[in-house]
């Protein structure tokens, strides 16, 4: 059964992939994207595509009768959140909350919101399950825990169906969608950079955490897997209820880990330096996700490292043509 969907922030990495799997599962998607981080190009053809603010666009939009929103617009640059706050406060709380109201007002019964590890912060234990604390380090975090405490609000009181998706380190690409930001900072992105001689080496953030290799450890998942647990999450949401899913591999990767991946995979001998440890970057973020495998009957099938890299190596490549 098609569902009509909004998709917001779907010219952007992981939005993209999702819209990506909605049209080609059957669902009628419209993204609204205002193109401050996405790319029109990276729509898929069989979407419709409506420049614009997320709250703005997706407010009036919702008055044409939809069957959910999912929300991916976001401003997600950790740093950056950190030293301009106010552009994250209002870009996404106040953004979502209008979202939230206009899907009120139209009567639009799902959402599927994109969260994070990040509002989980500093964690006392590994793997991360859903029910351990939430105290972000960050403003970007801050946000998205603050977006996640207005969803349960909605949630109970009007009878939305809502899940948020907490999502540990992205990864991978599928075909021509992938990751292509403007300011760069992960890892695997960066150090394909080195590997197409963009870039001359990668800089590795701490070499002195308590993990075996000394380097931080991170959860990397396949956005095709990822974006898979969206369509899920479509499925299962239930009136009223307002549920939350931690989605990783399971497994942590070493920074070291994934610079040996890459140079498996590219052929290139990607030349690192020890630098300082990078402010806020906790030694080691995996996530508990059975919650997800058990409720949502989500399984993550892109779990190999060497094939998470090989296919956003395949990505960067054509990107270059
Ligand atoms: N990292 C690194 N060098 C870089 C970029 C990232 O050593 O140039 C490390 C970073 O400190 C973290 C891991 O790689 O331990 C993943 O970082 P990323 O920014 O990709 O994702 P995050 O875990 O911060 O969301």
């Amino acid at each position: 059964n098609a569902l009509k969907l909004v998709v917001t922030g779907g010219a952007g990495y992981v939005g993209s992939v999702c819209a990506a799997r909605l049209v080609e599962a059957g669902h009628q998607v419209t993204v609204v994207d205002d193109l401050s981080t996405g790319h029109a190009d990276a729509v898929h053809p069989d979407a419709r595509f409506i420049e614009g603010d997320a709250a703005e666009v997706a407010g009036s939009l919702l008055r044409e009768g939809f069957d959910g929103v999912l929300h991916f617009a976001a401003k997600s640059l950790v740093g950056e959140s950190m030293t301009e706050p106010a552009k994250y406060w209002e870009g996404n709380v106040v953004t979502s909350l209008r979202l939230l109201e206009a899907m009120q007002e139209h009567g639009t019964p799902r959402l599927v919101f994109s969260s994070t590890a990040a509002t989980y912060g500093e964690p006392e234990q590994s793997p991360i399950p859903e029910t351990a604390p939430t105290r972000p380090t960050n403003t970007y975090g801050a946000t998205k825990l603050a977006i996640d405490a207005a969803i349960t609000s909605f949630a109970a009181a009007h009878g939305l169906a809502a899940v948020s998706l907490r999502y540990f380190n992205v990864a991978g690409a599928y075909g021509s969608f992938g990751e292509r930001h403007t300011t760069e900072t992960h890892l695997i992105p960066l150090v394909l950079q080195v590997a197409t001689g963009d870039r001359e080496r990668i800089q590795i953030f701490g070499d002195d955490y308590p993990t075996p290799d000394h380097t931080a450890v991170r959860d990397y998942i396949h956005v095709v897997d990822l974006a898979d647990a969206h369509l899920l999450a479509l499925k299962h949401a239930t009136a009223g209820e307002h549920r939350i899913y931690n989605l990783g591999n399971g497994t942590g990767f070493s920074v070291l880990e994934v610079i040996e991946a890459c140079r498996e995979v590219t052929g290139h001998p990607v030349p690192a330096a020890v630098a300082p440890r990078r402010a806020g970057d906790p030694s080691v973020l995996v996530a508990a996700s059975d919650r997800a495998r058990e409720e949502l009957g989500w399984k993550p099938e892109r779990t190999d490292l060497a094939g998470i890299v090989r296919d956003a190596w395949e990505f960067t490549q054509s990107r270059r043509g």
